[in-house]
């Protein structure tokens, strides 16, 4: 059987279902298999921000020291498990390294190159194919209560600075005129204007039908646990009992990329970073546009059919427990900020892996001795921004055509 014009994607989060788009618009077939459902992985809980001006990863310039500062508190934002993983040990000395101003900004400009037209590419998406996940453009406010950090912001923001537009800094007068919620513990804000949100589970459910509708075939709770290969190229994805053949085979398994190291005979080092979320009716007291608590890294979404409240980053492996400590925390953050935040109705409680790579950047390459073998994986806290530009370069690298953003930044050769 040809099987040149066949692609399987493995794996139905953000990156594998826009990667599907760009590729069945250039025609051919396409095979998304999912080890559970569609769109329920790091893709359905997450903040919903589509942020172009988050350009500066996690390493960067003290990031070490507050890491260390915050591992002393119980409900601090960030948190590592005590354990002996030679793998994350060996991600966190190679994250350390990259904490210095020079990696931050060669970082920064590879994450730019795939966030810079994400709102037009989302806008556009939703527009031509009349999603409807409650998207809206109208900015995200970073809300400070110490003064120390926000003054530190300045130096943050002059970094964005360099890279991309920066931000509107607001004193507390400013602030408390465009968002009146604000309690008297905050002092002041930065506005960041290019900034929109939607709702991902919507999203990712609206995905699904219109992939079905372009002839994408999804294959769901099927585990891809190995390859057939035959000289330098794959030849089928081999799941319980079954195989799949096909031409091209592209990896966007997201954290789980990490246990995919038998079925490449390669390991890439991505890290699961647990973050929580909790879903609910939208409050009465509810800010109009995304908040930021920035000491707290709380995100805090406002959309016509809900609100979600964020944030956390726990390196604790695969451990899916709901630590109710965290979660309680995530709504303890918004009283420091908000004036009566009064929660009442049903609540979604969630958590999720964000794919974290030690220097902020995705992998989107071919894997080495595999010519056939795509992965696109490792967009930390940004795979949904990042989701429009991976899914067209995929495409682009499929086809063999000149790719619209240089993909170097992104090789697997760099680690
Ligand atoms: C709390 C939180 C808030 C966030 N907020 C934002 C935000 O505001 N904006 C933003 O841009 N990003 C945000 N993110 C990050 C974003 O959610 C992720 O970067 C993104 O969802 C990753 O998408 P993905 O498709 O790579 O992974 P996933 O959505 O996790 O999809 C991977 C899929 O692969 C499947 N899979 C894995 N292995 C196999 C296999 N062997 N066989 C078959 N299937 C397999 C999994 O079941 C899964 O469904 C946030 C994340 C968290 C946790």
């Amino acid at each position: 059987m040809d099987n040149t014009n066949k692609t399987v994607i493995i794996g139905g989060g953000i990156i594998g279902a826009l990667s599907a788009y760009f590729l069945r618009k250039k025609g051919g077939s396409v095979t998304i298999v999912e080890k559970e459902q569609f769109g329920n992985g790091c893709s359905y809980g997450n903040c919903g921000l589509i942020h172009p001006t988050h350009v500066l990863p996690l390493s960067m310039p003290g990031a070490v020291m507050t890491g260390l500062k915050w591992m002393l508190k119980k409900d601090a934002p960030i948190y590592i498990k005590p354990r002996f993983d030679f793998g994350f040990i060996k991600w966190l000395i190679n994250f350390t390294g990259k904490c210095n101003k020079k990696d931050m900004f060669d970082s920064a400009a590879g994450r730019n190159a795939l966030l810079s037209n994400s709102i037009e590419s989302f806008s556009t998406l939703i527009q031509q194919e009349n999603i409807l996940c409650d998207w809206e453009n109208k900015g995200i406010i970073y809300a400070f209560k110490s003064k120390t950090d926000f003054d530190h912001h300045d130096q943050t923001d002059s970094w964005i600075s360099k890279i991309t537009k920066g931000g509107q800094k607001l004193n507390r007068h400013t602030l408390i005129k465009m968002e009146p919620l604000f309690n008297e513990n905050v002092i002041g804000g930065w506005f960041y204007e290019n900034t929109g949100h939607l709702r991902p589970d919507l999203l990712m459910k609206e995905l699904k039908r219109i992939l079905i509708r372009m002839g994408v075939s999804i294959i769901e709770n099927t585990e891809v646990k190995e390859l057939s290969k035959r000289d330098n190229r794959a030849v089928a994805v081999k799941t319980e009992g079954n195989e799949i053949e096909a031409g091209e085979f592209i990896f966007t398994a997201g954290a789980w990329t990490s246990r995919l190291d038998k079925v490449f005979d390669f390991k890439i080092p991505i890290q699961p970073g647990k973050g929580y979320s909790i879903t609910m009716e939208r409050p009465q007291n509810c800010p109009a546009i995304p908040c930021m608590l920035e000491e707290e890294r709380v995100v805090a979404t406002p959309w016509k059919s809900g609100y979600r409240l964020g944030g956390t980053m726990e390196f604790s492996g695969f451990d899916d427990t709901l630590n109710q400590k965290r979660l309680k925390s995530l709504i303890s953050s918004t009283r420091k900020y908000f004036k009566n935040p009064e929660y009442e109705g049903t609540k979604e409680e969630w958590s999720g892996w964000r794919p974290m790579t030690y220097d902020g950047l995705p992998v989107i390459d071919r894997v080495p001795g595999l010519k056939n073998v795509l992965v696109a994986a490792g967009h930390n806290m940004l795979g949904l921004s990042m989701a429009p530009a991976t899914g067209k370069l995929v495409s682009e690298m499929i086809h063999r055509e000149n790719p619209h953003i240089d993909p170097y930044p992104y090789r697997i050769s760099r680690f």
